[in-house]
């Protein structure tokens, strides 16, 4: 199954490099998360598509995964001080959130394209 000729795995492919889902030339952001009403090449909406907070969850189950999850299996917690290991894996969930945030939104504006998940009126 296609949408307009684009697979989803295109289309997704396409959200992790934070292009539009339909023809994959132009952004899909203006900055650092703000969708562009419409795609500057080919015209598609995009500012139709709802992102709201899905984007933000999908973030931190990912985070979470890859950070605590080892944490806990690597006995991190249980090795070093509270002291040296709260900051540093506050830190680290910082950066990782703030890398992934941007990348994660545009997988999940051209999944939300591809489904025709429009915003309700
Ligand atoms: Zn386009």
């Amino acid at each position: 199954m296609a949408r307009d000729g684009v697979t989803l795995g295109t289309a997704l492919l396409r959200g992790l490099q934070r292009k539009c889902p339909c023809c994959g030339k132009a952004p899909a952001f203006r900055g650092y998360l703000k969708i562009v009403e419409e795609c500057g090449n080919c015209r598609t909406p995009l500012g139709i598509y709802p992102c709201d907070d899905g984007p933000a969850y999908l973030t931190m189950l990912l985070i979470g995964h890859v950070v605590i999850g080892p944490a806990f299996m690597f006995h991190i917690f249980y090795t070093y001080p509270v002291e040296i290991i709260v900051p540093s894996m506050l830190a680290a969930m910082l950066a990782l959130t703030l890398a992934t945030l941007p990348v994660v939104k545009g997988f999940y504006l051209n999944l939300m394209w591809y489904l025709g998940l429009k915003r309700a009126r």
